[in-house]
């Protein structure tokens, strides 16, 4: 009798692809310092292999102008690696070197980053369990945090009240009002709100100066707020450090760093105390587990960016994992969109990275 854990599957190939585009609008517009967002175009991706599974992604464009060039940078990209081995690290690092002189930032990050998660997808999906057990770890709760928007003192408390009806823990709002007494009288009226149990997150957006932002946090500083988010430009690394050193409560930021390079640098420049990756901006899954571990290798907490379901498992396998950024955004196209149960995310009996579709929204959404 053979030994079937001796036995040596061949490698799944890709076979074919689907790549769409959708517009799902918001229930209600996000608002922030740096702008409103009113709809999410997301770029579905569908990864065909030789086993007949079928790997998912999303790509979020944030404007609906870079829709068509992201959707066709997937399908060139993925018109190149036809019948090549699903091996997602690997054809993540030979994208990187091929496009070396290009850069993989912008656009093409994205598509490479979408091609990777669909990737990862597949492969979970082929050995029948979740991304999460194919790194290595088990699903575990996940504690998670919701949304509130730039919508002033009394929308804001209306707002973090409801997340806490719904048993969350912790709430992020949007600040950087014009004066710095409105931002302090927000937090303040959403302490009051959730009863002065709950976590409370501040974000920016980029919407400061590093001088601005030090006077401007300063104001903040005794406020017990988990983290500041984004006081200032997200690639001003040294700015970024010179706040974090000046201001008590700990800086966040990294969802707009691109890939683990960045990572590196933003921790070489002591940017932030915390850090939250962007799972397609890192560069896929691959990135996220690349960049997470110079960040366990600092003793660096790490949060997520959107994408709850892929970002809940990912958090899973982080060792020095911190909050999940819950957001219901993209719902309405998700066949199951990831539970909650009194402010803890569950993966269990997820399959690859947890998104399947719901076609029939797929369909009326169509861009
Ligand atoms: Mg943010």
């Amino acid at each position: 009798m053979s030994d079937p854990s001796r036995t040596h599957r061949l490698p799944a190939t890709i076979t074919g692809f689907n790549v769409r585009a959708v517009r799902v609008p918001m229930s209600e517009p996000h608002r922030t310092a740096s702008g409103s967002v009113t709809e999410s175009p997301l770029v579905l991706t569908d990864i065909v292999t030789s086993e007949g599974v079928v790997g998912h992604s999303i790509t979020f464009t944030y404007t609906a102008i870079a829709l068509k060039p992201t959707a066709d940078l997937i399908s060139s990209l993925l018109l190149s690696i036809q019948g090549e081995p699903l091996a997602p690290a690997d054809i993540f690092d030979r994208f990187a070197s091929r496009f070396r002189l290009l850069g993989t930032k912008g656009l093409l990050g994205m598509a490479i980053a979408g091609i990777d998660m669909a990737l990862w997808d597949a492969l979970a999906r082929i050995h029948q369990t979740s991304i999460v057990r194919l790194v290595g770890s088990a699903p575990k709760p996940v504690l998670a945090y919701g949304a509130v928007g730039y919508d002033g003192v009394a929308g804001s408390a209306r707002v973090a009240e409801q997340w806490a009806k719904r048993g969350f823990k912790g709430v992020k709002i949007k600040i950087g009002y014009p004066a710095a007494d409105e931002d302090l009288a927000v937090v303040r009226a959403v302490r009051t709100a959730t009863g002065g149990e709950l976590a409370i997150m501040v974000d920016y957006n980029q919407s400061l100066t590093p001088p601005t932002a030090i006077e401007r946090l300063r104001k903040l500083d005794d406020e017990g707020l988990t983290w500041i988010e984004e006081p200032v430009l997200a690639h001003d690394y040294s700015g970024h450090a010179t706040v974090a050193q000046a201001i008590r409560t700990p800086i966040q930021c990294g969802e707009n760093w691109w890939g683990p390079q960045d990572m590196r640098q933003a921790i070489e420049a002591r940017a932030s105390d915390y850090v939250m990756p962007d799972v397609m901006k890192i560069g896929g899954v691959t990135g996220w587990l690349r960049a997470t571990a110079l960040a366990e290798a600092h003793s660096i907490p790490v949060s997520n960016h959107l994408w709850p379901e892929l970002s809940a498992q990912l958090m899973c396998a982080t060792p020095t994992a911190h909050y999940l950024e819950y957001a219901d955004w993209w719902n309405p196209i998700v066949a199951e969109p990831l539970q909650v149960a009194n402010g803890m995310a569950s993966v269990d009996g997820a399959i690859g990275g947890g998104v399947d579709w719901n076609e029939a929204a797929v369909a009326r959404l169509a861009a």
